[in-house]
């Protein structure tokens, strides 16, 4: 069973779907026993999420002004819930 810090190490790949079934079913079960972990991933999920709508519609990079990254870490930064 992975532990608190495994479970930070894995998150990326858990939502990614890049990761065997049977290290899936170790770390739902460990979501399920654990309010953190959960509170974690659906951060991550969120943040995962977010970055791929803006990589989509990403400008190319010399178009990114220093503003367009601020709003980005404010999305990023805002209360979920
Ligand atoms: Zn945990």
């Amino acid at each position: 069973m992975p532990n608190c810090r495994d479970m930070a190490e894995l998150a990326t790949d858990y939502l990614d779907r890049a990761m065997p079934w049977h290290r899936r079913v170790l770390a739902w079960t460990h979501l399920r026993a654990c309010a953190a972990c959960r509170a974690y991933f659906d951060q991550m999920r969120r943040t995962v999420a977010l970055l791929r709508s803006l990589t989509e519609s990403m400008p190319p990079e010399s178009e990114i002004s220093e503003s367009d990254i601020e709003a980005v870490m404010r999305r990023l930064n805002e209360p979920t819930g």
